[in-house]
C-alpha cells in the first residue's frame, strides 16, 4: 500500500454552520486514497488519508474549493463556531473568522478545541470546550476548561468578561501561549486550568 498522511478537512465558519457544497464533497472523495476511510470528528473537522505523493496539491485543490486544510494530532482545532442564526453582524460571523484563522493548526501540548457562540443561547455548546467564547450584545466573555468527557463533564469557568472584538483574538492567543509555556509535557488544557488559579489564566489573558 501507498504511503500516506492524514490531514484534517473543514468547511468555512459562516453562516448556517459546517456546510458542504456537494462539488467539495466529490473532491474530498477524489483526493482520499484509494481504500481509506474519512472519519467524522466531534470537532467539525473531517479527517482524510491522501497518498504521500502530492499532499501539498491536493491541499491546495481543497483549499481552492473554499475548504480549509490542518495538520491533525496535537494543535488547536479549528473554531467550533455557531450557525449564526442571528446573522452576520449580531451573531458576530467576521470576528469569528478571523479568531478561525488565528487559532486553528497551533502547535499545543494537548489536542485543544476553542467554541464559539454568536450569542448566550450558546448553541455550539462553548461551555463544553477547552476554551469557550460568546458574543454578548457589543463585546464576548472567554471561559476555560470545559471537558465533556467523561461520566462527570466538566463546565468551562467564566476567564473575563466584556472583551472587545479588537481585543478577543490576543486575549485567546496569549491563553494558548501561556498554556503552552506552562504545561507539564501532554497536560489537557481542562486539567492545566485546574491546577493554575484563575487569577493568573486571567492576567495571562489581559
Ligand atoms: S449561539 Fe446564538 S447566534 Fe449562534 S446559532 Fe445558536 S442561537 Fe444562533
Amino acid at each position: 500500500m501507498e504511503d500516506r498522511t492524514r490531514i484534517a478537512v473543514a468547511p468555512a465558519v459562516q453562516l448556517g454552520g459546517a456546510l458542504f457544497t456537494p462539488e467539495q464533497l466529490i473532491k474530498l472523495g477524489t483526493a482520499a486514497a484509494p481504500d481509506s476511510m474519512i472519519e467524522m470528528t466531534n470537532f467539525r473537522q473531517l479527517y482524510i488519508e491522501v497518498p504521500d505523493t502530492d499532499v501539498e496539491g491536493i491541499e491546495g485543490e481543497l483549499q481552492h474549493s473554499g475548504l480549509e486544510v490542518y495538520p491533525t494530532g496535537f494543535v488547536s482545532k479549528g473554531l467550533i463556531a455557531c450557525q449564526f442564526c442571528r446573522g452576520a453582524e449580531e451573531a458576530g460571523l467576521s470576528t469569528a473568522q478571523a479568531l478561525n484563522e488565528a487559532i486553528a493548526g497551533i502547535e499545543t501540548p494537548a489536542p485543544l478545541k476553542i467554541g464559539y457562540a454568536g450569542c448566550a443561547l450558546g448553541t455550539s455548546e462553548p461551555l463544553l470546550k477547552d476554551i469557550g467564547v460568546v458574543k454578548m450584545r457589543d463585546t464576548f466573555d472567554i471561559y476555560v476548561g470545559g471537558d465533556p468527557k467523561g461520566l462527570k463533564p466538566k463546565f468551562a469557568s467564566k476567564l473575563v468578561t466584556g472583551v472587545a472584538a479588537n481585543r478577543l483574538i490576543p486575549a485567546v492567543i496569549a491563553l494558548i501561549e501561556f498554556y503552552k509555556t506552562h504545561a507539564k509535557l501532554k497536560e489537557k488544557f481542562s486539567k492545566f486550568v485546574d491546577r493554575i488559579p484563575l487569577e493568573e489564566l486571567q492576567q495571562a489573558a489581559a
